[in-house]
């Protein structure tokens, strides 16, 4: 794949030219947009006193402002869109690695965030929930909150889920400033060595891709493609993961629950199912962040519910978790498709056995 700098960093897309470059553009507005501003800075000092209710209104205020499908990225579908007309995508030649392996469509990936010792006790039960369905998922445990148990943790992954960290001890200053994130690396990077994570999700999804650089992970999940919800703004548009410095990237592009449940009282999963088709249509990954912590009512478990019964019966969708996809990804990243003398092509490189060769055109139905 072609390597471009981005604040200092090599970074690989999924693809290459321009839709490379569309995907560049909007990595480089997330990471100019994704830093503490005063107004931020202000609010999570406040924070800890500003009631719920009224942080939950503010959040209400925000969906008013919102358009319709505030869960689709309608400026980054503009420039896709544009990209793919403008670009030479009407051969049929197979010069393309799918994304996704095994002669799957999408792939899916489930993560939770456990926020308190309460949402720790609730662990069990949900992933029994996902284990009825076939379905296994990461836990995103904070290190330094609550107490962690080893014995949970090996029951999980004894079930074939993945256990990841979340932060360091989500009081929301972790990326305040790079000298409270430098003294706390340490500290995370032991957690995921003990807990042999390979995975990092930061609190509130606050991000920065240059710091955690020093973080020792495979993957990173703390992007989005868009998240108008969240305090710290920005965006990368596209649904696939990305190399980024010495990790890769897994943007999370299904709506958090709290969102749906909490802030807007849904009561069906139908933005989740109408967002699954947009990244379906784009063959990339629909990652979506649940948390014990909110799932907490029937009501709310029978919306998440409805949303694992349609992946589990989706059969074009590869159902992995956060970690295999990582590895995936470096695997295909790695690799490359070789034209052969007799007009035909190959995938070489890690990637040759699982791999599928496709054309653009096939992909995105490029008339
Ligand atoms: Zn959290």
């Amino acid at each position: 794949m072609e390597t471009r700098t981005i604040n200092g960093l090599k970074v690989r897309f999924a693809f290459n030219g321009v839709l490379g470059d569309v995907l560049a553009h909007h990595l480089t507005l997330d990471m100019a947009g994704a830093k503490p501003s005063n107004k931020y800075r202000v609010y999570y000092y406040l924070r800890p006193w500003i009631p719920i209710t009224l942080r939950q209104k503010l959040q209400r205020k925000i969906r008013r402002d919102c358009p319709p499908r505030w869960y689709v990225n309608s400026t980054f579908m503009e420039d896709w869109t544009q990209a793919l007309r403008n670009g030479q995508y009407r051969s049929e030649g197979l010069d393309t690695i799918h994304p996704w392996p095994d002669g799957h469509r999408f792939a899916v990936a489930l993560s939770h965030d456990v926020e308190t010792e309460d949402g720790v006790r609730l662990v069990p039960a949900l992933a029994e929930v996902e284990n009825r369905l076939g379905l296994r998922s990461v836990w995103n445990f904070i290190p330094y909150k609550y107490k962690v148990d080893s014995g949970l943790l090996n029951e999980l992954v004894a079930q074939g889920h993945e256990i990841g960290v979340h932060g360091y001890n989500h009081d929301g200053k972790l990326f305040l400033n790079e000298r409270i994130f430098e003294r706390r690396v340490p500290k995370i990077n032991e957690a995921l060595r003990a807990w042999k994570a390979v995975g990092f999700r930061a609190p509130m999804v606050h991000r920065n891709l240059v710091w955690q650089q020093s973080i020792d992970v495979l993957y990173d999940a703390s992007c989005f493609d868009i998240d108008p919800f969240q305090a710290m703004p920005g965006g990368v548009g596209g649904v696939w993961p990305f190399l980024v410095g010495d990790f890769i990237e897994l943007p999370y592009t299904l709506p958090q629950d709290h969102t749906l449940m909490v802030v807007l009282n849904e009561s069906t999963a139908r933005i989740w199912l109408d967002k699954l088709q947009v990244v379906k249509d784009l063959c990339g990954m629909s990652m979506v962040i649940t948390h014990p912590d909110y799932l907490n009512t029937p009501k709310r478990l029978k919306i998440y519910q409805e949303l694992l019964e349609h992946l589990a019966n989706d059969d074009e969708g590869w159902k992995a978790t956060p970690a295999e996809i990582a590895s995936w990804w470096s695997k295909r990243d790695k690799s490359y498709v070789e034209r052969l003398p007799d007009g035909s092509s190959a995938i070489r490189g890690p990637a040759a056995d699982r791999g599928q060769l496709c054309s653009l055109k096939q992909l995105f139905n490029v008339c």
